[in-house]
């Protein structure tokens, strides 16, 4: 059962899971603590899904502060006070490594024309941020190479203001490029350290206040405010997870990495017409293993 609300810019459903109906808005947070408490209890096997309530209360926290109009943190040339040394590297990066190579949608190539990539990355990896090539993060994970990160942009064929699911937020970047091609980020974590350090940077560092933000299994999607109009999975696995499928609206569109074997799949892009859902294949790519329930 689902019902939907309107809430500025947002439409959230108000859903029940196993007998708690709860209101993923404008409830206190007492009571959510106190519903979270009795779930737990009642429900020890469903752990996941106390994570997802329990981050029902950051949404709702950070929805009231998007009242006021969301604008780019990077509209001015400074962040935090420091002026951006790297402009000119990131400007070389869109027209060297995504012009040249094909990238032609003019959102995705301001969307990463905008978005300060070595911030994402460890500081003594700075001066590497704009280069042809995938940078390490925290946990033993990765950012694509900006030209797979714009491809993966460009083949979402994404609209303003559609819901988009993302699995795997890792550093932010992929989620930053996103929410600044004017999609609304839904993005979803499964290591604490990447989510908890992310979700810091991305709203009280560079005061994204509009992205939701969780920490569970993305394999399961985020049945929660479902169906996403497009959905798109930064890690590999052996097949589409049916919740992800299930999660996808109808004329929705998927990306995901796909392959029998471990750091070396194809990245398959899935349209969903009519409740069935037809693959096509975009290629071999390399990403980082997708863990959990319905991947390895
Ligand atoms: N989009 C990210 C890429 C990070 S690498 C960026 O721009 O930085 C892929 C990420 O997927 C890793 O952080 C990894 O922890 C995460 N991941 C792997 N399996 C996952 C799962 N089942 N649910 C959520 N995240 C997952």
């Amino acid at each position: 059962m689902s019902s939907r609300k309107s809430t500025g810019n947002l439409q959230i459903s108000s859903h029940k899971i196993k007998d708690l109906a709860y209101e993923p808005l404008g409830m206190p947070t007492e009571r959510v603590i106190r519903l979270n408490a009795q779930y737990t209890q009642n429900n020890p096997e469903y752990s996941d899904r106390k994570e997802i309530i329990r981050h029902l209360i950051t949404p709702a926290e950070l929805l009231i502060k998007t009242r006021k109009p969301a604008r780019s943190p990077f509209a001015k040339p400074e962040h935090h006070g420091q002026a951006d040394i790297y402009a000119y590297s990131r400007q070389r990066m869109v027209k060297e490594q995504l012009i040249a190579r094909g990238i032609n949608d003019e959102n995705v190539l301001r969307a990463m024309a905008a978005v300060p990539r070595h911030l994402f990355v460890n500081e003594a990896l700075y001066p590497t941020a704009y280069e042809d090539r995938p940078l390490p993060i925290a946990c033993g994970q990765t950012i694509s190479q900006p030209y797979t990160v714009a491809l993966m942009c460009q083949m979402l064929m994404a609209e303003k203001g559609m819901k988009i699911l993302e699995i795997g937020t890792g550093s932010g970047y992929q989620a930053a490029v996103l929410r600044e091609m004017g999609l609304k980020v839904f993005s979803v974590e499964r290591i604490k350290e990447l989510y908890t350090h992310t979700k810091e940077f991305l709203t009280a560092k560079l005061g994204y206040h509009d992205m939701q933000l969780f920490l569970s299994d993305g394999t399961l999607g985020l049945e929660l405010f479902a169906p996403y109009d497009r959905i798109i999975v930064a890690a590999g696995g052996p097949a589409i997870p049916e919740a992800l499928k299930n999660q996808l609206a109808d004329n929705g569109i998927m990306l995901i990495p796909v392959g029998k074997e471990k750091m070396s799949q194809n990245l398959i892009r899935v349209f969903k017409l009519g409740g069935s859902c037809r693959k096509e294949n975009l290629g071999a790519t390399t990403f980082v293993d997708l863990i959990g329930k319905q991947g390895w």
